[in-house]
């Protein structure tokens, strides 16, 4: 018969899930943080200001042929052109999407990601579900992001680095020829600089 005491009272929290919750909640105890500030931070750099940034270079590679050129021949230069430099951006390479032609960006090693163009990763560029699957099946993960490409469509998957960062420049939009460069820019997300989705 099994008997023995199962009564030992309330589970602890594991040490490590205390070492996690302590500093937090010592610093909202003190009212220096507002959780919800900080994720509203988080969120506002994920996808207001760092991707803006590279919403400003596909515009303006767009709009002016000669910017696109010195794009594509030297992204880091030509991103710096307009101001946008700095850690995780020192070597980055303009991959551009077109009839026929995909860019889809990766890291399957770890999360690296454009900061001065694009700001911080989004948490699913981080998974490994993400990493791996990018590689092994880019369609179905493209289908799951909403992006459902033609059969004849080329996926081309671009694994950064530490060393080599991508930005995926998007087509321009049909009925578009009215739009200035800052019009454009509004046009251009994150997703689409990642390859994700189109825009
Ligand atoms: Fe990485």
């Amino acid at each position: 018969m099994h008997d023995h005491d199962h009564d030992h009272g309330q589970e602890p929290l594991p040490d490590i899930a205390l070492r996690v919750k302590a500093p937090e909640s010592l610093l909202v105890d003190k009212g220096l943080v507002d959780p919800a500030a900080l994720d509203a931070i988080v969120d506002h750099y994920e996808h207001k200001v760092g991707p803006r940034n590279g919403a400003r270079v596909v515009a303006r590679a767009w709009s002016n042929p000669a910017y696109r050129e010195r794009l594509l021949a030297d992204a880091t230069a030509a991103i710096s052109e307009l101001g946008y430099t700095g850690g995780q951006g020192e070597h980055m390479i303009a991959v551009e999407n077109g009839p026929g032609v995909h860019n889809l960006v990766v890291c399957t090693l770890c999360s690296c990601y454009p900061w001065p163009v694009l700001g911080l990763p989004p948490v699913w560029y981080k998974s490994s579900a993400y990493r791996s699957r990018a590689v092994i099946d880019p369609r179905g993960v493209l289908a799951e992001f909403g992006t459902v490409l033609d059969a004849e469509t080329e996926v081309r998957v671009w694994d950064s680095t530490a060393e080599i960062r991508y930005l995926v420049i998007p087509e321009r939009p049909e009925g578009t020829n009215d739009l200035d460069e800052a019009q454009l820019a509004v046009l251009v997300t994150r997703d689409g600089m990642i390859g994700t989705s189109r825009l």
